[in-house]
């Protein structure tokens, strides 16, 4: 018996396990001071996402945590198919990996009962003084000089090692998926990361639901 993958699957969260952006619901509706004009600076990338993100949960109160937490449990839709997906994984022996530029504190509960903790890499949080702090232990590594915050290729890199030669496959719908989609095998690709791989020239197949990326999957399974 070898334990040897064949391929390692690191999926997004915001947008790909969840049908929106989770940071970005939070501020419409808790709405700190000054929140927008900082996730424009973000777009703009005149500011990093770590810095900027940071920014904005540093003026919402830390007693808010439970209530964000009610917030994101009852209003973030979970794509269709990602129960079944973690299924598909689980049957095939292939290791599922979020990477997810999220806050554990709400990324965790949302996850809960579906994915072992280990599996999730995402920002953290301490709620011990006044206003929410935002803590990173998976910022870049000495190769990435973007400051994201949680830095997907890092974290690929750093698993990388564990999985030597496996395939990679990455699965994402936005601007923070594409270096991680650069080092990828395979890259499963909606909304907005569909045409940042267009312009970068990189191969992807678009997606909408997890049955899309488990029907592609599960073909090549038969085939090899
Ligand atoms: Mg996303
Ligand atoms: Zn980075």
């Amino acid at each position: 018996m070898t334990t040897q993958h064949q391929s390692v699957i690191f999926c997004d969260f915001d947008g790909t396990v969840t049908e929106k952006d989770n940071i970005v619901a939070i501020m419409e509706e808790f709405s700190p001071e000054g929140w927008q004009p900082i996730v424009n600076e973000i777009l703009n990338e005149t500011i990093s996402i770590r810095e900027g993100v940071g920014k904005m949960f540093s003026r919402i109160s830390s007693d808010k945590k439970e209530e964000i937490i009610e917030f994101v449990l009852t209003r973030s839709k979970i794509r269709e198919g990602f129960q079944e997906f973690i299924q598909f994984t689980q049957s095939e022996r292939i290791p599922l990996y979020i990477v997810s530029g999220g806050i554990d504190f709400f990324v965790h509960p949302v996850l809960e009962n579906k994915l072992e903790a280990a599996n999730v890499f995402c920002n953290a949080s301490d709620f011990t003084g006044d206003t929410i702090k935002i803590t990173w232990p998976n910022a870049c590594d000495n190769q990435c000089d973007n400051d994201c915050g949680c830095c997907k290729p890092s974290v690929i890199r750093r698993l990388e090692e564990k999985y030597q030669g496996a395939e990679k496959i990455v699965i994402g719908d936005s601007i923070t998926d594409l270096q991680a989609s650069k080092m990828a095998d395979v890259v499963f690709a909606r909304d907005y990361l569909i045409k940042k791989c267009e312009e970068n020239q990189i191969p992807y197949t678009p997606f909408e639901t997890f049955h899309d990326i488990i029907h592609v999957l599960e073909k090549r399974v038969v085939k090899s």
